[in-house]
């Protein structure tokens, strides 16, 4: 069974794309066609974490790349990095979605850590020996994260945390998570940002739970019961998890947005490839003006989406970060997706509701997009708060 047909994109260019970062993709679509191809199918139905391809992403130098070479980072700029998922993404969305969590894992401590924690961690962080994950909503704070109810209680030199986080991605997998917990007030000002390593005990991963789609990454909740974490792993200030959180979102929404147009890439070409060969009234379906038109419009909408990505990515690499136009690449690569796999299954027919094609799973994994990261009317809020 095909999990996927040749993509048509083009070959980047602009300032950012050095001959390093032309060597690289090259690398990633080496990678992409040998190890991840291969065996999505498999582990997706299996619900199996596929850590050992991880570790070989990790080897590649992908686990890294929008961090400094100081620490072990690649040293890549936003765009590079964001294409690079975007390729992952027309593969396995789960692996890129792994890449993004884990990347946005290593955000608190490069950015907020003092200089010894970044030293001392954030090598084998950046290297992908230490596996990372991010726990921020809980049962009763999802979009409004200033609910936060997980306590963080410092006793002498060490917090005592105690609290449920829901939905985290990697639970139970990660080596390392990122516990935004209230040390302080109500509200945004009393949350802070503390480092936990996987085997504290009173740090309990949950069961996984049981998913539509994007199976092969493991989500749970993680009950935290008295679990003592060391003053020396609080990243930033006290008070700072609000600041650091945002951030995180922001570097986020374009992961997931990069993720997003590598679905919808893929999901669109498969559909021109069945479009050509699949013949009825005697002709290629894609000779039907119904079917050509569809085409037309989900090509249109992954060119715009992928736009206004790198629209977002080139202010963030120019220090010119803005939430919003996040919020707007986010917004619309995600219902692009939406659309775009869902015409997808259109386009193949009958065939397309079926597992003999990956038409169907694309469509199940593309809902989930417009709900990680801030769902979509979180997005909208964001965005209609700028004008
Ligand atoms: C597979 C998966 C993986 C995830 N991974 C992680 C992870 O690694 N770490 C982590 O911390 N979280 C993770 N999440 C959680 C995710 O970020 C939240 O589900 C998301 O933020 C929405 O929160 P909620 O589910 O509580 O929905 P709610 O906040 O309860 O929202 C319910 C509905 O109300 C709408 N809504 C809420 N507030 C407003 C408003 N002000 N205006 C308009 N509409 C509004 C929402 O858009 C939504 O449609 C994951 C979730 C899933 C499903």
């Amino acid at each position: 069974m095909p999990t996927s047909a040749p993509s048509r994109h083009p070959q980047p260019t602009g300032p950012a794309w050095t001959e390093e970062a032309l060597d690289l993709l090259k690398l990633v679509r080496q990678l992409v066609t040998a190890e991840l191809a291969p065996r999505v199918e498999q582990f997706e139905s299996e619900a199996t974490f596929p850590r050992e391809l991880l570790n070989t992403l990790g080897r590649a130098g992908l686990l890294g790349l929008p961090y400094p070479q100081q620490y072990g980072g690649g040293g890549q700029p936003y765009e590079v990095y964001l294409t690079v998922l975007e390729t992952l993404a027309q593969h396995w969305l789960g692996v890129a979605q792994s890449v993004n969590i884990h990347v946005l894992s290593c955000y608190g401590l490069a950015a907020f850590g003092s200089e010894e924690q970044r030293a001392v961690w954030l090598p084998d962080m950046l290297g992908g020996e230490l596996l990372g994950a991010n726990c921020i909503s809980e049962a009763e704070a999802g979009s409004d994260i200033s609910a936060l109810r997980t306590t963080a209680t410092l006793h002498e030199d060490r917090y005592v945390v105690n609290g449920v986080k829901s939905w985290v991605s990697h639970a139970g997998v990660a080596d390392y998570y990122n516990v935004f917990c209230r040390t302080g007030s109500d509200g945004v000002r009393g949350l802070s940002l503390l480092l936990a390593p996987a085997g504290t005990p009173g740090l309990r991963p949950q069961a996984p739970e049981r998913k539509m789609g994007v199976r092969s990454s493991p989500t749970a909740q993680i009950v935290f019961d008295g679990a003592e974490i060391t003053q020396d792993r609080r990243i930033g200030r006290p008070g700072k998890g609000f600041l650091i959180a945002t951030g995180l979102f922001d570097r986020g929404r374009l992961g997931i947005a990069a993720c997003a147009v590598g679905l919808a890439q893929a999901a669109l070409d498969y559909a021109v490839a069945y479009a050509k060969t699949r013949q009825q009234f005697g002709k290629p379906i894609i000779s039907f003006q119904g079917i050509g038109f569809l085409l037309a419009d989900m090509a249109t909408q992954v060119s715009a989406a992928r736009t206004l990505l790198l629209d977002a990515a080139r202010r963030l690499d120019a220090g010119q970060h803005s939430s919003a136009a996040a919020a707007k690449a986010k917004l619309f690569a995600t219902d692009t997706a939406m659309r775009v796999t869902t015409d997808a299954v259109q386009v193949l027919g009958g065939y397309g509701y079926v597992t003999d094609h990956p038409t169907e799973r694309w469509m199940r994994e593309a809902k989930l997009l417009q709900l990680i990261e801030g769902t979509n009317q979180i997005q909208r809020l964001v965005i209609s708060s700028s004008l």
